[in-house]
């Protein structure tokens, strides 16, 4: 006799496409995992500062989806834990998941008494490591679930009981245990997204050397009104408003010795940021430095505006070295102009560097077999029976593409549960 269907679905990844795939699929009536490696749900867009192509707060769209997890018991979810054995087939999977510990129990009130108590200070993931926040944290002020998180450095440091003792609802508790879950699932859904690419990788922007040069996801950051600068975007290296701003776009991308593909929302973001800056600064003069613009469709009408603005100029040309004048920390591009086919050297006081996104997959495999392309994305939306991929772990989109491709997903996941 054949085994008997598991009707439950896991879905891998709490961003974007995990969040439509989870949420569309339980409200079709499935009891869903929903297993987030991180401490909160939203993925890369929760640290956006705005979206294109309306420029309205991400957590626009993200509190309408933690709204429709609330009110659905068929939904749960599991943060930082991450599935790391897979066997069985369509119909009856069963996967382990490893669950981090958090340290912090559900009677946390997100009083915030924990990190008054704590000195210790680790590197902010939340914003790219510009700044610090203490050892015991909410990772950012609009975390779903809102609840607070020890480091494991804390924990095993002798702060820690004086932490604990602070918190007037016992909730923390500094022996919890990394453990392993085992769930059976019919289907699965894998929504692991991007990283963003490392710019270290590319010796010649000085990334990591000069502290004006900074990233397309720091920008972001710089941005926001919770990121390192409440908001204000300044130079790293005197806290001063900048001048004049370039954008080197396909920074690492479509470059055979780096990530040869196109993100595809590079342009578009490079174009939301330099609105960003004219919105803080009007006089400021922004340079484009690009190969093609890629703003499809839609965001074709996005791409006018920003052409339409005076002080945004698009430069066709490639960015080969940045260098910088040490005195100041202002930067030197040495620029290419393909059309002219002339040499400029250009001055500016910040550089953007808009990298792209690269698939966690290519990095973190998937704990059983499938296919990746030659990038790394898993190389079919149904990558074998009752496993599908979505979102940025497929193609490189933008929210509403993953947004789409996520509730796709839930569809080819019930189908498969129906077909057994
Ligand atoms: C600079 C920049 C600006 C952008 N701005 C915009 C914009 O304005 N508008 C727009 O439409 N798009 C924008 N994008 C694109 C947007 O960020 C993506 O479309 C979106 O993040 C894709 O969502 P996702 O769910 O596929 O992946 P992600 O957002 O990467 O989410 C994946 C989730 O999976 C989790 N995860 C990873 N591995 C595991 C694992 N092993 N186990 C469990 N969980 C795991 C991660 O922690 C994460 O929460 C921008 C991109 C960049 C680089």
């Amino acid at each position: 006799m054949a085994n008997a269907v598991t009707q439950s679905i896991m879905v891998v990844g709490g961003g974007m496409s995990g969040l439509a795939a989870a949420i569309e699929a339980a409200e079709a009536g499935h009891d869903v995992f929903l297993v987030e490696k991180s401490p909160y749900l939203g993925g890369r867009v929760a640290q956006l500062h705005q979206y294109f192509p309306k420029l309205c707060p991400p957590y626009c769209g993200l509190e309408i989806n933690f709204r429709r997890i609330k009110n659905n018991p068929k939904l749960k979810i599991m943060t930082m834990a991450e599935p790391v054995a897979i066997t069985g087939e369509e119909g009856n999977f069963d996967v382990s998941v490893k669950v981090a510990p958090r340290y912090v129990n559900e009677r946390c009130t997100a009083c915030n008494k924990c990190t008054e108590a704590c000195e210790m200070e680790i590197p902010n993931p939340f914003n790219y490591n510009m700044d610090k926040i203490k050892a015991a944290y909410l990772p950012h002020d609009l975390a779903f679930p809102l609840r607070y998180v020890l480091d494991p450095a804390l924990v095993q440091s002798p702060e820690a009981q004086k932490v604990k003792d602070a918190c007037p609802y016992g909730a923390i508790d500094l022996d919890m245990q990394p453990k392993t879950v085992d769930l059976k699932v019919g289907a699965i859904v894998w929504a692991t997204g991007w990283k963003p690419y490392d710019s270290t990788k590319m010796e010649n922007y000085g990334f990591d050397k000069y502290d004006n040069v900074v990233s397309n996801v720091q920008m972001e950051r710089l941005a926001a009104q919770n990121g390192p600068t409440q908001g204000k975007i300044v130079r790293p290296s005197d806290g001063q408003a900048p001048k004049t701003v370039a954008f080197i776009q396909c920074a690492g991308s479509r470059d055979e010795n780096h990530l040869p593909f196109c993100s595809s929302i590079c342009c578009m973001a490079s174009m939301k940021q330099a609105m960003y800056v004219r919105a803080q600064y009007p006089d400021a003069k922004i340079t484009i430095f690009y190969i093609d613009i890629r703003a499809m469709d839609r965001y074709e009408d996005f791409y006018r505006t920003a052409k339409e603005d005076a002080n945004i100029e698009f430069f066709k040309g490639n960015v080969a070295k940045i260098a910088e004048d040490p005195a100041t920390k202002n930067l030197v591009l040495r620029v290419e102009d393909t059309t002219a086919g002339a040499l400029h050297e250009i001055n500016v006081d910040l550089a953007v560097l808009a990298t792209g996104m690269q698939p966690v997959t290519s990095e973190a495999p998937v704990p059983t077999s499938v296919a990746y392309d030659s990038y790394g994305f898993i190389a079919q939306a149904e990558a074998k029976p009752g496993f599908i991929a979505a979102g940025c772990a497929r193609l490189p989109v933008g929210v509403t593409e993953t947004v789409q491709d996520g509730t796709a997903a839930a569809l080819k996941a019930i189908q498969s549960i129906a077909r057994r």
